[in-house]
């Protein structure tokens, strides 16, 4: 039998970039699922880098890791967490990817006589990508979010392969969105839609008349509002959904669902739901809505400026705190500015402390002394990836006696590298892709913390680094009171390692964050969140009553 053709979304921006359409196409994902509805998600990324593994958080925040390890876009954790599924390789589209595909086969003699051009040639390239998620996925519904905003030179390609869809599949079988941002001009105190009808303008110039618009604004939006851009857009008025901003990110789906939004596309594209249950969202939200006693964690890193270069880190985070019902209160502690003995009072305050991933040396001994600080203070910490080396760098520096413990990351010429470069890695030169991406699996030790945590002993994890655990200093390591609860099936790799004699100090080699949802928090930040809700420091007070909670 012929599996039934899934059904496209596209989704568009407007106006500004940033006002949410990746929380837009995850909780639209959020909505059809509530009703049955098999979904899956695309990002396209109009930039010529092939993948974002090779940029800087600071110019794109962070980089999520798929399990079959493409490094992509940190959309598509959003949409994991939203729609609760494991994405692939095919959810990540670039124009790096697409243009030197259709270079490699030019090159190759495919398109032999003719002259290549981006319509056909780079559209088809294009539309393939959206068939080959559909035909893998089997989902009854993909989403596709078109990254970047309406009128930008690179997003027209995948405009125009959004809109030559619609010919091919027919018009039941995909639905236009355009998420807008309705500006607020405080002399007036009103909201204005000028710049939602020209990015509409736009888009229609294009061939795409949009069937629903998202509003997004920070304030409420009239129905007076609602009307006129009913009226200048050409949708109908129940497709003009207002989005104002929610304190979570997890309220979304609810708002959407309230104004109408799944009702509209499912009788649009002439879905067969089954009734929604939005209850498990509808209780993390008003978990999140009762007051909480606040758990105060220190997040040290090299990149906090720009706080979604740790977007996953965060949400793990938050999934873990709601999981104890306590509040988050996470200070993000440049770990620049502990260096050189600065000033380290902040340290003082916290119950917990996680040093994330990241690359380079810049901040390296600040994250040390946050290491140092929760071993000898018995403070609460995780490492992840970065964060592993840094304490594996840090107990190194104790056991050996020798401040020269490092890696070799940091420093090629340490004589004691107890991070060193991954064997079947030396002499690579090549930035990009190059790393142990994606899943891998690892054996955890009996009676560890970390057997403890994740209830078995066998697990797999996401991974993105080019170092490990120098198994030369395991011994030694390993006597000072280090213990390697984690390895991988071979014994090779250290994967998982704790401090033996501390309340919880753990550190892995993978990124958890990453395999974290709301409702199901992962196991390693619910137990460290664990350990860090009952540290009491200097002149606390234990939890008071707040709620009925308690
Ligand atoms: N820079 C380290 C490495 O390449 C850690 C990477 C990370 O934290 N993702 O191994």
């Amino acid at each position: 039998m012929v599996s039934p053709m899934s059904k496209y979304i596209f989704v568009t921006g407007g106006v500004v970039s940033s006002v949410g359409k990746g929380i837009t196409v995850a909780s639209i994902g959020t909505i059809l699922k509530s009703r049955q509805i098999s979904v899956t998600a695309q990002k396209l990324d109009p930039y010529l880098n092939v993948d974002p593994g090779t940029m800087s958080p600071y110019q794109h925040g962070e980089v999520f890791v798929t399990q079959d390890g493409a490094e992509t876009d940190l959309d598509l954790g959003n949409y994991e967490r939203f729609i609760d599924v494991n994405l692939t390789t095919e959810s990540s589209v670039t124009s790096g990817q697409i243009y030197s595909h259709v270079i490699a086969k030019e090159r190759r003699g495919d398109f032999l006589g003719g002259t290549i051009q981006v319509v056909p040639h780079v559209t088809s390239e294009i539309k393939d990508r959206f068939k080959k998620l559909a035909e893998k996925s089997k989902a009854d519904v993909v989403i596709i979010e078109v990254g970047g905003t309406v009128g930008d030179i690179e997003g027209l390609p995948f405009l125009e392969a959004a809109r030559q869809m619609r010919n091919e599949v027919g018009r039941d079988n995909i639905l236009y969105v355009h998420v807008t941002l309705l500006p607020y001009l405080n002399s007036t105190k009103e909201l204005k839609t000028k710049p939602t009808q020209h990015s509409v303008n736009e888009l229609r110039r294009i061939g795409i008349q949009p069937d629903i618009i998202v509003c997004r604004s920070d304030y409420p939006i009239s129905e007076e509002i609602r009307n006129k851009i009913s009226l200048f857009c050409d949708v109908e008025r129940k497709a003009v959904i207002p989005l104002t901003t929610v304190p979570t990110i997890y309220e979304v789906p609810l708002v959407l669902e309230e104004e109408g939004l799944g009702e509209l596309i499912t009788d649009k594209m002439k879905l067969k739901p089954q009734p929604p249950d939005l209850s498990q969202w509808q209780e993390l939200v008003n978990l999140f809505k009762t007051p909480r006693q606040p758990v105060k964690i220190a997040l040290v890193g090299k990149y906090v400026e720009l706080q979604d270069a740790y977007f996953s880190v965060r949400e793990a985070l938050q999934h873990a705190i709601l999981y104890h019902g306590r509040d988050l209160e996470l200070v993000w502690v440049p770990s620049e500015t502990l260096e050189n003995d600065g000033d380290d009072s902040i340290l003082r305050t916290v119950q917990g402390i996680i040093v994330p991933g990241g690359f380079g040396i810049r901040g390296i001994e600040g994250m040390v002394r946050a290491a140092t600080y929760a071993r000898e203070n018995k403070i609460p910490y995780l490492g992840l990836c970065l964060g592993m080396h840094v304490m594996v760098i840090e107990f190194g520096r104790y056991a050996l006696g020798s401040k020269d413990a490092n890696s070799t990351e940091f420093n090629a010429d340490t004589p004691h590298p107890v991070i060193d470069f991954l064997p079947d890695q030396k002499g690579q030169k090549i930035k990009g892709g190059t790393m142990r991406l994606g899943n891998y699996p690892c054996k955890l030790v009996d009676g560890s913390r970390a057997a403890k945590a994740y209830g078995q002993s066998l697990i797999e994890e996401r991974h993105r680094h080019r170092y490990e655990f120098n198994n030369e200093y395991r011994e030694r390591l390993e006597k000072a009171g280090m213990v390697y609860s984690g390895l991988s099936p071979d014994g090779r790799l250290v994967e998982v390692c704790e401090v033996a004699d501390h309340p919880w100090m753990l550190a892995c080699q993978f990124h958890p964050e990453f395999g974290s949802r709301p409702g199901h928090p992962h196991p390693l930040f619910r137990d460290f969140i664990g350990a860090a809700k009952d540290i009491l420091r200097e002149g606390a007070q234990p939890p008071l009553p707040l709620s009925s909670q308690y």
